[in-house]
C-alpha cells in the first residue's frame, strides 16, 4: 500500500457476509456458519483432546491448496454470490475442529468431522457478499452508468494457522491483515457482457448472450484480486524480462499522458527491480486503475496493482493543458514503483502485513524514494522534466548526481531522527496496531525506508543490495519473520547499533 503521512481515512461499511451451512456430498465434510465477527485477540485452537496445543514446527502448515470459486456478479443489486471450495492440506500435528475464515470479515466454520493431522479435505462456502459503494479496496465506484467494482479482501480464504493459533486479525482501513499462503485459484466469474474482468493470474472469457464468464487462473499466489468495470480498456507492454504489463485505464478524456507515464514507470520498475532482487514469479502484471480513500494512492495484489486515480470529479472538469499543471506525474511514477516492489517484497516474499509491517513497507519505501530514482529510469526523468515544465518550483532529489542524493539523504535521515520522541527505540517494528493513523505512516513507512537507506550506507551499496537478493531467493514464494531478517542482516554484518536503534535487541 501506499500511504501518506496525513490521511483521512472514512468510516467503515461493514460488509454483509452470509455463510450458510452446506453438505459437500464428495467429501462428506460440512461447514457450519459461526457469523460471530472476532475481535483483535487471537484465538486458541484446541486439539481433540481439548487442551491447548503446544508450538508446531512452522514447517508444519496448515495450507488452502487449491480455490474453486464459481461466482456471479450482480451489478443490479451490488452482490457478489457464488461457491467457494477450498482444498485444504492439514499438515500440522493439530485435529482441527473448525476453520477460520477472513474477508471481509472473520468467521470460524465447524467442521463436521475432525480434520486429523497429516490429512485432507475439502469445504465448501457458499457466499453472498453485498458490495459497499466506496472508493476502497473491497467496493464500488459509481458515476452514471460507469461502474468499477474492486473486489479484494473480500473473498473468503482461510486464515494463518500458526502455533496453534489463527490469526485473525481483519482488514480494517488503511491497513492491512492478508496474510497468506501460496494457493492456487480457478474461478469462474459470470459479470455482465459489457464488464471486463481484470484479476490477479491470467483471464479468459466467454460471452453468453448478455453475459460474459471470465475464467480466471492463478498459481501460486496468496491473495486474489479482482476489478469489474464498464468502463476500463487495457494497453500492454512486453517487458525485456518476458513479463507482459497490462495497463488498465478507465475511460477519461485527457488522461492520455497520465495513463502513459502508469505504463512507462511500470516497465521500468518491474525490470529494474528483477535485475536487482531476481526473476518476478509470474507472467503477468496489471496494473489497474481504481479509486483508494483519501491519502492511500496504491495497493499491492499478487499480479496486480491498483493505482488509485487523483480527483476524478475535478479532473473530469479540467482541460488536458490544465491536467498537465496539476498532475504530479513523478509522484505516479514513485506510486508505481512502490506497488511494483511489493510484487518482490509482499506477493513473492510473504511477511505478515498486521504484525510486522515495516519489512515489505519499509522495502517498498526504500525501492520507491532511493532505488528507483537512483537508476535514473526514462520514466521517472521523463516525469520530473515534464512536471519542472509545468510547475516551476518543482524539484526532485533524483535530478541530481550521486553525492547530492546522498546529501540530501542524509538531512532527511537526520531530520527524522530530530522528529523522534527522546527514548523512541525498536520504533519501525511493531504491529501496525500500535499506531495511531500518521503515527504508522510516520515510523513503519519513512522510518522504514531511512533505516534500509541506513543499513545500505554501512554495508555498503553492493553488499546491501546481495543481503537483499539472497532474502529474497531464501524466501522465494515463502514467509519470512522480521527475526529472520535480522539474522540474514548479521550474517552480512549489518551493525548491531542500528539494528537495536531502529528495531530493538
Ligand atoms: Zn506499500
Amino acid at each position: 500500500m501506499k500511504n501518506f503521512s496525513k490521511t483521512h481515512f472514512i468510516a467503515i461499511i461493514s460488509a454483509v457476509i452470509i455463510f450458510t451451512a452446506v453438505i459437500l456430498a464428495v467429501a462428506k465434510t460440512s461447514v457450519f456458519s459461526d457469523d460471530s465477527d472476532l475481535s483483535d485477540q487471537p484465538a486458541t485452537e484446541k486439539n481433540s483432546s481439548g487442551d491447548s496445543v503446544d508450538s508446531p514446527s512452522v514447517d508444519q502448515q496448515l495450507l488452502a491448496e487449491h480455490y474453486d470459486m464459481k461466482l456471479k456478479l450482480d451489478t443490479e443489486k451490488n452482490v457478489l454470490s457464488g461457491t467457494v471450495t477450498i482444498d485444504l492440506n492439514n499438515q500440522t500435528e493439530d485435529t482441527l475442529t473448525q476453520i477460520c475464515l477472513k474477508n471481509p470479515s472473520v468467521s470460524f466454520l465447524k467442521l463436521e468431522q475432525p480434520l486429523a493431522p497429516r490429512s485432507q479435505t475439502q469445504v465448501q462456502v457458499p457466499c453472498s457478499i453485498k458490495i459497499p459503494r466506496k472508493n476502497d479496496r473491497f467496493g464500488y465506484h459509481k458515476e452514471g452508468g460507469r461502474k468499477t467494482y474492486q473486489l479484494t479482501f473480500c473473498l473468503p480464504t482461510l486464515s494463518m494457522y500458526e502455533q496453534g493459533k489463527w490469526d485473525t486479525h481483519p482488514n480494517k482501513p488503511g491497513r492491512e491483515a492478508n496474510f497468506s499462503r501460496i494457493s492456487d485459484y480457478d474461478i469462474e466469474l459470470d459479470a455482465p457482457a459489457d464488464y471486463t474482468v481484470v484479476a490477479s493470474g491470467t483471464e479468459n472469457r466467454s460471452v453468453q448472450g448478455d453475459r460474459a464468464v471470465t475464467c480466471i487462473s492463478a498459481r501460486s499466489m496468496r491473495d486474489m484480486a479482482i476489478i469489474a468495470s464498464n468502463y476500463i480498456a487495457p494497453e500492454t507492454i512486453q517487458t525485456e524480462d518476458g513479463v507482459s504489463i497490462r495497463c488498465w485505464n478507465l475511460d477519461y478524456k485527457g488522461f492520455e499522458e497520465y495513463d502513459q507515464f502508469s505504463l512507462e514507470a511500470a516497465r521500468d520498475s518491474m525490470h529494474l527491480f528483477s535485475e536487482t532482487f531476481g526473476k518476478y514469479p509470474y507472467e503477468e502484471l496489471d496494473v489497474v486503475q481504481g479509486f483508494l480513500p483519501d491519502g492511500i494512492n496504491g495497493m499491492e495484489y499478487p499480479g496486480l496493482v491498483i493505482i488509485s486515480l487523483p480527483d476524478v470529479k475535478n479532473l473530469q472538469k479540467m482541460s488536458a493543458k490544465k491536467i498537465r499543471k496539476q498532475a504530479f506525474f513523478s509522484d505516479l511514477c514513485c506510486t508505481v514503483a512502490h506497488e511494483a516492489a511489493h510484487q518482490w517484497f509482499c506477493v513473492t516474499v510473504g511477511n505478515d502485513p498486521f504484525q510486522e509491517p515495516w519489512l515489505d513497507e519499509g522495502l517498498a519505501e526504500y525501492c520507491e524514494d532511493v532505488l528507483y530514482p537512483q537508476a535514473q529510469t526514462d520514466s521517472l526523468k521523463k516525469a520530473i522534466k515534464t512536471d519542472k515544465k509545468n510547475n516551476p518550483y518543482f524539484s526532485f532529489p533524483s535530478g541530481w548526481n550521486k553525492k547530492e542524493f546522498q546529501n540530501y539523504m542524509e538531512q532527511m535521515v537526520q531530520s527524522y531522527a530530530n522528529q523522534l520522541t527522546e527514548g523512541d527505540s525498536n520504533y519501525i517494528s511493531k504491529p501496525c496496531s500500535e499506531y495511531g493513523e500518521e503515527a504508522y505512516s510516520f515510523y513503519v513507512y519513512e522510518g522504514g525506508k531511512y533505516f534500509f537507506y541506513e543499513l545500505e550506507q554501512a554495508l555498503g551499496s553492493k553488499a546491501f543490495l546481495s543481503l537483499l537478493k539472497e532474502y529474497y531467493q531464501k524466501f522465494y514464494l515463502k514467509e519470512a519473520t522480521g527475526q529472520e531478517f535480522v539474522a540474514l542482516m548479521k550474517q552480512h554484518g549489518a551493525p548491531d547499533s542500528l539494528i537495536e536503534r531502529y528495531i530493538g535487541g
